[in-house]
């Protein structure tokens, strides 16, 4: 059994992605609330995280949103959230969405999901934590960024061993399927990969 009980999802805020990307979202919240693990996000209403949200919202699961106040004055903060945490920083916002879940689940999206996926992925690398990182390459969606990321280890920016930083599955099925194959999460880890 997993002992994953809260997933941090970074997706998209676009809501013009691929229909697959949709249905994956979609899925992935249905799921989430099925197995009673807690979804921990940005607390926006649009795009995939909004559909996630409501997913797992549907499904009577506990969704965790956690907003800038910037973002949230800009009235995209979604108002039926089991829980909305509202922040002063961006940074203070990624730490929170950190501290609350046991593991990271990237779906599609754009520049903020690529930052926020390098960041925990970096966190991870240096020894700041050792809590799951799963890359959802629905689609093959991911897959410049799988090709980018070997080049980079092949140019010995990285090192071989940092591909286990993170795990690629490729759809929501799988995504599961690893994650109750996964070791306990810790919040401090040895800085193995250095
Ligand atoms: P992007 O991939 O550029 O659409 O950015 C999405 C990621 O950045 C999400 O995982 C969020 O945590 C954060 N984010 C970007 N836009 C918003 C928004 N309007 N509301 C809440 N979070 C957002």
């Amino acid at each position: 059994m997993s002992l994953i009980r809260s997933l941090c999802v970074y997706c998209g805020s676009s809501s013009r992605g691929a229909p697959a990307h949709h249905a994956a979202a979609q899925r992935l919240g249905t799921e989430l609330a099925r197995r009673g693990i807690a979804m921990v996000y940005g607390g926006g209403m649009v795009g995939l995280m909004g559909i996630c949200a409501d997913a797992a919202l549907q499904g009577g699961g506990k969704v965790i949103g956690v907003i800038p106040k910037s973002l949230d004055d800009l009235e995209v903060g979604h108002r039926g959230l089991t829980q909305l945490i509202v922040l002063d920083s961006m940074h203070a916002r990624k730490q929170r969405m950190f501290e609350l879940s046991d593991a990271f689940a990237v779906l599609p999206g754009g520049y903020g999901t690529l930052d926020e996926a390098f960041e925990i992925i970096t966190w991870r690398q240096l020894g700041l934590h050792d809590k799951p990182v799963f890359l959802v390459d629905v689609a093959g969606f991911w897959a410049p960024l799988r090709r980018l990321l070997g080049h980079v280890i092949e140019q010995n920016y990285a090192r071989p061993e940092n591909a286990r930083l993170y795990t690629v599955v490729d759809g929501v099925d799988a995504l599961f399927k690893a994650m109750a194959a996964s070791p306990e999460p810790h919040t401090a880890a040895k800085p193995k990969w250095m």
